[in-house]
């Protein structure tokens, strides 16, 4: 059974951006369609934000632009764990095979990506349908660019997402999180170091593989090692590339949309206001600059965008990072069964962990570790195995009556932390663990109720 899920799970990731959405359209579940004139600005956000989790939407006519949009395709579980052939709860170990079974892209000659090509008078906004998100953001946005450049003293590629706002006709400020090990900022430190300008392609509406292994960072990889092997382990087979017509990069052919650019050495401007991942608003900060001086794009393109602060932004990513929470803890407390980044804590907060306790004592072990694998996780709740951890009801009745506040709360001030979380302090935050596991002796007390099996179902006409 488990074969064949993954066989299917590989046919549907190795779609390109266009034929997994025609996949997902014969559910209206998964894909919905709208064939009325939309406004990127504004209006498309706040018709794709009321659906956020649920089905994507395929924006057929918009405003200025011939270009469809896609919003929404990979912002459920369940969506994701079909594309990967995935039980939907073991989801982060599909990318535990994958980094231990990379492939290397390979090079192609001739690729869709390139079937209609701007190389004068740049304009971004006149050429896509880049969206403006909310009245209070900087401006128009790029979100779902994947973006590819080579170190430059050593020529191994990098690949990472960013969000890019236009700021010019031809000209992205692109948010390289400062101080966060962003593999991309140690590129341009170097390239800046030799005052030379850092290249790059940005390719919008990437097969699946591509777009997690895109997601893939510290620490499950370190600079130098290409995130495009670890898409290959995801998807079975070599990425394909194509050479980059302007830069020494290449982009990811079969891409919907390939920008080519560089990023100024020394150039920094205002960027944000951008409503992020934890639902707040980013105030500007300075960063680099994207000269685009290439497009090229498919026949009949789809556009992707991601909006800020929705499932589509922060889950993805928060299934890499669950596999690194639950390796940092399960080196501490072998026995832990799962981990699972809650939606409400913006899938980076807070955590949810699940153990077979053997030892009384290690699940405040199996906290510690928690708490200290990632730098955004704050609160570490950790529950027996009967409880069902994607389930918020079951995990507060377990905090409800496992759970003692004056022994089983672990607090830990002024610890470093994400300053995107508005309640901390110069960046520093408390971390909480909240021990609700029975303890091992006493268990007769936490007996649960056992009813007979039947099958509600026979019991109906
Ligand atoms: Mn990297």
């Amino acid at each position: 059974m488990l074969c064949a899920d993954k066989a299917k799970g590989n046919e549907i990731s190795r779609m390109d951006l266009r034929n997994l959405v025609e996949y997902f359209r014969k559910n209206e579940y998964d894909v919905r369609t709208i064939h009325k004139e939309v406004d990127p600005k504004f209006e498309l956000a706040a018709v794709a934000r009321q659906l956020d989790g649920g089905p994507a939407v395929l924006f057929e006519k918009l405003k200025g632009s011939s270009i469809p949009v896609i919003v929404g395709l990979y912002s459920n579980r369940k969506r994701v764990s079909e594309i990967f052939g995935a039980d939907l709860f073991r989801l982060p170990f599909v990318f535990e095979e994958a980094l231990s079974n990379r492939m290397k892209p390979i090079l192609v000659k001739k690729s869709p990506s390139r079937e209609i090509c701007f190389d004068k008078e740049i304009d971004l906004m006149k050429t896509l349908p880049i969206l403006w998100h909310t009245p209070k953001d900087a401006g128009p946005y790029i979100t779902a660019g994947i973006v590819i450049a080579k170190d430059p003293e050593t020529d191994r590629r990098n690949v990472s997402i960013h969000r890019l706002q236009v700021i010019e006709r031809d000209k992205l400020a692109i948010c390289i999180a400062k101080n966060m090990g962003r593999h991309l900022e140690t590129f341009l430190s170097k390239a800046e170091a030799r005052k030379r300008p850092l290249e790059v392609t940005i390719s919008i509406g990437v097969e699946p593989s591509v777009f997690f292994g895109g997601c893939v960072t510290n620490p499950l990889i370190s600079v130098g090692e290409d995130e495009l092997e670890v898409a290959g382990g995801i998807k079975g087979e070599p990425i394909e590339l194509v050479q980059g017509e302007k830069v020494k990069v290449e982009a990811i052919s079969g891409s919907e949309i390939i920008l080519e650019g560089e990023i100024l050495p020394d150039v920094r401007v205002k960027e944000g206001p951008f409503l992020d991942f934890a639902n707040y608003y980013n105030p500007p900060e300075n960063y680099p600059v994207v000269r685009i001086r290439f497009i090229s794009h498919r026949k009949k393109p789809i556009y992707q965008a991601i909006l800020g602060g929705t499932f589509e932004h922060t889950m993805p990513g928060s299934l890499l990072r669950e596999l690194s929470v639950f390796k940092a803890v399960r080196a501490a407390a072998p026995s832990v069964k799962a981990v699972f980044l809650t939606p409400g804590g913006c899938c980076l907060f807070n955590v949810v962990i699940s153990i077979k306790k053997e030892i009384e004592g290690q699940q405040r072990n199996a906290i510690l570790a928690a708490l200290s694998s990632h730098l955004y996780i704050k609160h570490a709740v950790i529950v027996d195995e009967d409880i069902d951890i994607y389930n918020p009801h079951e995990v507060e009745w377990a905090i409800a009556t496992r759970f003692q506040g004056n022994k089983d709360l672990i607090v830990i001030p002024e610890t470093v932390g994400h300053k995107f979380d508005p309640s901390s302090f110069e960046g520093r935050t408390t971390r909480v663990g909240v021990d609700a596991t029975m303890p091992l002796i006493d268990r007769d007390q936490f007996e649960r109720g056992v009813f007979l099996k039947v099958n509600v179902e026979d019991y109906f006409d």
